[in-house]
């Protein structure tokens, strides 16, 4: 008897996304909001699910949630869904595009997700290498979306994990080439001042997908959105399971919402961190730091072994991601944008690691 023999072939084939789940002093591996929501936020949350029964089921459909998105993003309530994360609303749109034989246009390297459920789900991943310096090369996504007559073509702007956007006015070029779907991830669009809702009212065949994770600074509670035309909603809404979104979430995006200003602040100062950290990799000999429009920045080791850097700054406390098992990325690693106190810690424990792996590389 075997079991995994109902398991679809498909599926055996991919290798799971997973994360291992480490702790530390200093945690810089997942692009979260180093700033908390203020307390006070958090408990005007917590008294609003304590006036609420937990027995009964949420709404069905979060409106007064899918209101206040509409609001936020100069959408049309009707072209608004609200998800468990954005992951979920990127599995329940893929559901229903993709399915055997479909193409799927995905740069490369990208957040893994995309490739993954496409392939679960039958689909074919037309994979598009990023420009030399790691940037989008708009033609070449043009092209592949045009030869292959890809039915969905994804990009997160700005992208993971690398940092880089796609240019608006390349994303509407996308967009009236070809009938296709073009999906926006645009996950960490408040660390890089552009956005492509706008482009929405003009082009039916847009998606564009939001989260609370990163500058909102609600990770821990799951809450995603998905902007489209009313009619493509209404489709992927058909997808999406019953009652996704639990009540104690849809309070939570709501007060975030409310505390938008203070949300921008933390956003800003996160920014200037960026550029700092930056310019303070820039000046350390033997790392390559490539220019980001998100709260974290991916550096290039040119004469270390990577994943020795990244075990010497977990020894000191140091948390990163370990990019290196990402195409194009074997010497690379990421760092999200903490606190200024974890953002000096990350720089010092560098500078360090990097003296105490040399003898490694030598000894080569
Ligand atoms: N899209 C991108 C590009 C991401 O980097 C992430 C988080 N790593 C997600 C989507 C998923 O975010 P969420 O927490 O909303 O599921």
């Amino acid at each position: 008897m075997d079991p995994l023999r109902h398991v679809k072939p498909a599926v055996r084939a991919v290798k799971a996304y997973t994360l291992a789940a480490r702790q530390a002093l200093v945690k810089v591996n997942q692009n979260e909001n180093p700033y908390d929501l203020p307390e006070s936020v958090k408990r005007r949350v917590v008294e609003r699910a304590l006036m609420r029964s937990w027995s009964r089921y949420p709404d069905f459909d979060p409106k007064e949630l899918l209101q206040a998105l509409a609001a936020f993003s100069g959408w049309r309530p009707e072209g608004v869904l609200a998800g468990n994360g954005s992951n979920e609303l990127i599995e329940a749109l893929l559901v229903v595009t993709v399915g055997p034989g479909t193409r799927v246009v995905i740069p490369e390297p990208t957040f893994t997700l995309y490739g993954l459920l496409t392939s679960i789900l039958g689909g074919e991943v037309v994979r598009v290498p990023l420009a030399p310096e790691l940037e989008y090369d708009a033609g070449a996504l043009r092209r592949a979306r045009r030869e292959s007559q890809a039915g969905v073509t994804i990009v997160c702007s700005p992208n993971n994990p690398t940092g880089g956007v796609l240019a608006v006015e390349e994303v509407e070029r996308l967009c009236a080439d070809a009938d296709g779907l073009v999906v926006v991830d645009e996950a960490y669009h408040e660390f890089s001042g552009q956005s492509v809702v706008p482009l929405l009212a003009r082009h039916e065949n847009l998606v564009v997908l939001r989260t609370f994770s990163k500058a909102m600074a609600l990770a821990g509670l799951r809450v995603g959105y998905l902007l489209a035309s009313p009619a493509l909603v209404r489709e992927i809404n058909k997808a999406r399971l019953p009652y996704n979104l639990n009540f104690f979430s849809q309070a939570a995006a709501l007060a975030a919402l409310e505390n938008r200003r203070e949300l921008e602040n933390a956003v800003r100062r996160l920014v200037a961190m960026r550029e700092e950290t930056f310019q303070a990799l820039s000046v350390v000999p033997g790392v390559r730091p490539y220019g980001s429009r998100a709260n974290f920045i991916l550096f290039e080791l040119l004469d270390r072994d990577p994943k020795a850097v990244f075990e010497a700054l977990y020894k000191r406390g140091v948390l990163v991601r370990d990019v290196t098992s990402y195409p194009r990325l074997e010497r690379c690693l990421r760092v999200s944008i903490g606190s200024p106190d974890e953002n000096a810690a990350f720089l010092d424990a560098l500078r360090e690691a990097l003296t105490e792996t040399f003898e490694g590389v030598e000894g080569r």
